[in-house]
């Protein structure tokens, strides 16, 4: 096996746009996955407010459903 430059890390990050809810809380930063229907707007899990919609790019891990930011 040749040991060469640029040879570092080959681990692969696979990034995807997701839709997800905010918080709409300015004291909360809780946000979540979407896996509601569309005509459904979600309340935030941890203090029950209103969610927003959004897009952000996340890498791809484990199937965690609630992140912060
Ligand atoms: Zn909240």
């Amino acid at each position: 096996m040749a040991m060469g430059f640029g040879r570092k890390n080959m681990e692969e990050i696979k990034m995807e746009e997701v839709k997800v809810w905010e918080c709409s809380s300015d004291s909360c930063n809780c946000w979540v996955r979407d896996n509601f229907k569309s005509s459904q707007v979600p309340a935030c899990p941890i203090c029950k407010s209103e969610m927003n919609e959004s897009i952000k790019e996340l890498q791809v891990v484990n199937n965690n459903s609630i992140y912060t930011k």
